[in-house]
């Protein structure tokens, strides 16, 4: 199966089992912009508690607080938003589609560095436990041609993007002959700065004076709210807050699912560490978030590192987690290294001082700043385009069958334990209720009696719910239930006494949080 059709498969998957669906659907939907279904909200709160959790129960000094959405408009000038928050765009004049011209860029050399790792690939198959890869990238003619055509792009690349120069951009993909996916032409426009910031009006005025805008990033509200923090939570440097919240961006281009969406949440922690501290802080948060993804077991060779070609103005290190989505290696989460930039623009701006006393080195200093930044929404497709698996499997029969089943880490599983009665009758369905009764509290459960067993575990299985607990006639004598477990598909016989020790070792969130901690 292609990435293509996996992708395709994940994003109707996640409609058909009440995981994502489109904003307004039954008015034709709203491009870019989703609702979470009864199963996603589950996993999404999941995903956010595992977030928050690792950073505020096992830090403690990180704090969290919640911001709101409209800010004072000043705050954007500061930050840096009203003036330079584009992205430059261009348009095929044939397919009449936009695109983001950095982007047509980075998936012209993605599409290069493919091309080395097959001749790698066929190379390691042709020569077998002779090859020697770094031999081979050194002196076969045509990997090292596409190096040197990935070298000279990003080089010319850098350069465009370090100096503004939106002529030099548009100059690389005419050279590249980069054409439009869509009508396959090189007919293109001039590259233009976008702003992506969305505006409205606050109050009854109409006039420019009453025009706010809907925060494109989480971290200003953290940012106006230091001194706060600091002094009403008599925090001690270093310390850090996080947040969890929505972010809204005009995306030019829009159209890989939950991937770039207009309305998005994001979960943001800001780290203000002594001046001078920040290149060890920020490859303290690097080495804890790169543990934090990993701990999911999803793969570790599905996270690599990506450091930026271009520093935002207010960075002096900054590096992307990039997860392999269907599409490709993505940026997951941001880890940057922001310097005093934001602190020292809001205290000139606001012409508060947003300083803090140091006891041991008796001195005032704006702190500097480390930030981690991972989209949820991002984090979810992840989640769910990994643990998307189909399997072909031999039925009782002995005919073949396809079962399509959410591999989702057990403590982030939207539903953790599935129970079935085997029968409506014969006192089966309250012998389960007492079971459901006893789990409910610390588990989310699912209660089913329609259908057969075999029907009512598929479903599960496509939902996600890494237990199931069939109730049967000897169950009543016994005491003992059928457990199944999801991946596995094995099923032992288990005293109703040892359910919630067996299914809490797999779902408890505290297993993975300890792993993030190791
Ligand atoms: P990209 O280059 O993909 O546009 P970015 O570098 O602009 O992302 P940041 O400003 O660093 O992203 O935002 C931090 C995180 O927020 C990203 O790593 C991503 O996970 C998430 N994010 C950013 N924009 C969107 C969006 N439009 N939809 C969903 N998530 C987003």
């Amino acid at each position: 199966m292609g990435n293509d059709d996996i992708f395709k498969k994940v994003t109707a998957h996640a409609k058909e089992y009440g995981f994502v669906f489109q904003s307004s659907e039954i008015y034709d939907g709203l491009s870019a912009v989703y609702d979470y279904g009864q199963n996603g909200t589950l996993l999404k709160n999941n995903i956010k508690k595992y977030w928050l959790d690792a950073m505020v129960l096992l830090n403690e000094n990180i704090v969290t607080i919640d911001s709101a959405i409209f800010m004072h408009p000043t705050v954007w000038k500061a930050s840096g938003h009203a003036d330079a928050f584009n992205d430059p765009l261009i348009d095929n004049k044939d397919s009449k589609k936009r695109y983001r011209a950095d982007v047509l860029i980075e998936d012209y050399r993605e599409k290069i560095q493919k091309k080395i790792d097959k001749e790698v690939t066929k190379a390691a198959k042709r020569f077998g436990d002779a090859f020697d890869k770094a031999e081979f990238l050194k002196t076969n003619g045509r990997v090292l041609a596409n190096q040197k055509k990935i070298d000279e792009l990003t080089n010319s690349f850098q350069t465009a993007l370090e100096n503004d120069d939106l002529a030099a951009i548009k100059q690389i993909i005419v050279e590249a002959g980069i054409v439009c996916p869509i009508s396959g032409s090189k007919n293109w426009t001039d590259v233009r700065q976008f702003n992506l910031m969305f505006d409205t009006r606050i109050g009854s005025v109409s006039d420019e004076s009453g025009k706010i805008y809907l925060r494109p990033e989480t971290a200003q509200g953290i940012f106006v709210n230091y001194l706060n923090v600091q002094k009403t939570g008599r925090m001690k440097l270093p310390f850090g807050i996080a947040q969890i919240g929505k972010a809204f961006r005009n995306e030019i281009v829009a159209r890989q699912f939950i991937f770039r969406m207009r309305e998005f949440e994001q979960m943001e922690m800001q780290f203000f560490v002594r001046p001078g501290e920040e290149k060890k802080w920020y490859r303290f948060w690097k080495e804890k978030r790169e543990k934090w993804h990993k701990a999911l077991a999803m793969g570790d060779e599905k996270y690599r590192w990506h450091d930026h070609d271009k520093l935002a103005r207010y960075a002096n290190a900054a590096s992307d987690i990039e997860f392999d989505f269907p599409f490709g290696f993505k940026e997951l989460e941001g880890i940057h290294s922001r310097t005093d930039f934001d602190l020292s623009q809001h205290q000139e701006f606001s012409g508060k001082k947003l300083q803090y006393y140091d006891p041991e080195l008796q001195k005032s200093y704006v702190p500097y700043v480390i930030e981690t930044s991972l989209g949820l929404d991002r984090m979810f497709l992840s989640v769910l385009s990994s643990a998307y698996t189909e399997e072909v499997i031999e039925k009782a029969d002995g005919k073949k069958d396809t079962r399509v089943v959410l591999k989702i880490p057990a403590p982030l599983a939207p539903v953790k334990v599935a129970i079935l009665p085997l029968m409506k009758k014969d006192g089966l369905p309250e012998f389960a209720r007492k079971i459901m009764d006893n789990l409910k509290f610390d588990l989310n459960c699912r209660y089913e009696e329609k259908d057969s067993i075999g029907k009512r575990y598929r479903r599960q299985d496509a939902i996600g719910t890494p237990f199931c607990i069939t109730i049967d006639h000897q169950s009543l004598i016994n005491n003992d239930v059928t457990l199944r477990y999801r991946d596995s598909m094995k099923q032992e016989r288990v005293s109703i006494l040892d359910l919630p020790s067996i299914i809490k070792l797999k779902t408890n969130m505290k297993n993975l949080l300890k792993k993030v901690e190791a």
